[in-house]
């Protein structure tokens, strides 16, 4: 729902930590020089492209191998994410998991749920002094079906767990990732009350629809059918009635007044009252995109 922001040295930072990691089973190689030597013939594109290549190089990866590698054992244990040693697959190296997360929880700005931005996946410091964090990583492409995209950079999605384990699962999302630049949800798709009357009488969650909707083109028809999000987002109609109430106790006379009493801009009053929060800031509260389209219905931006 909420596109992801990343640094600009962040593909070079990730690149050195995976593609210079050693491995007892890699006889002294790193794991660019393993794979150079025994797996780019076969994967045919560049390790850098494969671990840091953005999200439509990562799809033209995928759609050049296809599901080919499904079964590959060798492929799973190369790019380990999180599988320990089996009867089926041998791995090369241990889990990646941990490492990456902790590059992730170091270099994203991670506050909510960038599929779904209902819950808050921050991390924070135990009563040991260490960090955890709340986060899943959802692979956007299905890591069991595309094995060689399981360590791939923009193939990760900093997720709760009831949109990574619950609701996705491994279902394959069609269109674009949070991770793309490409990206637009937030543009494109607007939360709508269809509330038919301007004098807000709207009591309780019965007397409005809450729907995700998306101007011109359906391009994200999917996602939101794949995520829930208009089941899920139903359980807080409740504060769209706030909103509504407030904003009819709060009509633009009201916010006038309390613009000169307080000296401070109309938007700040607004800002003050209703929580709206600002394009960029929106992953850094639950349900701040709902709050800023329903802002817009209301004409308070
Ligand atoms: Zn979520």
């Amino acid at each position: 729902m909420l596109q992801i922001k990343y640094n600009s040295n962040f593909k070079d930072a990730y690149y050195n930590e995976i593609a210079n990691s050693k491995a007892f089973k890699f006889n002294g190689l790193t794991f660019e020089e393993y794979y150079n030597k025994y797996f780019k013939s076969k994967l045919h594109y560049s390790l850098k492209d494969i671990l840091c290549g953005n999200f439509e190089k990562l799809t033209e990866i995928k759609n050049f191998h296809g599901i080919k590698y499904k079964k590959d054992n060798s492929v799973k244990g190369l790019f380990n994410y999180d599988k320990v040693n089996s009867q089926k697959v041998k791995v090369l190296i241990s889990k990646l998991q941990p490492k990456i997360s902790k590059f992730v929880e170091e270099n994203i700005e991670v506050h909510t749920c960038y599929f779904c931005n209902i819950d808050f996946i921050n991390k924070f410091k135990n009563s040991k002094s260490e960090t955890k964090n709340a986060f899943t990583l959802d692979h956007f492409l299905d890591k069991a079906t595309y094995p060689f995209l399981a360590l791939s950079l923009y193939n990760l999605v900093p997720s709760c767990s009831t949109c990574n384990s619950k609701v996705k699962r491994t279902n394959e999302l069609k269109g674009l990732s949070p991770t793309s630049e490409k990206f637009n949800f937030d543009e494109k798709v607007k939360f709508k009350t269809f509330m038919n009357n301007k004098n807000l009488h709207v009591e309780k969650s019965e007397d409005f629809e809450l729907l995700l909707k998306e101007d011109f083109s359906n391009d994200y028809d999917n996602y939101i059918k794949v995520l829930e999000l208009d089941n899920r987002y139903k359980y807080h109609k409740d504060k769209v009635i706030e909103m509504i109430n407030k904003r009819r106790d709060y009509p633009d006379s009201r916010i006038k007044e309390l613009s000169k009493i307080t000296k401070k801009t109309e938007e700040e009053v607004k800002q003050d009252l209703f929580g709206i929060y600002l394009k960029e800031d929106l992953h850094k509260q639950p349900l701040s995109k709902l709050i800023k389209d329903i802002s817009e219905e209301l004409d308070l931006i």
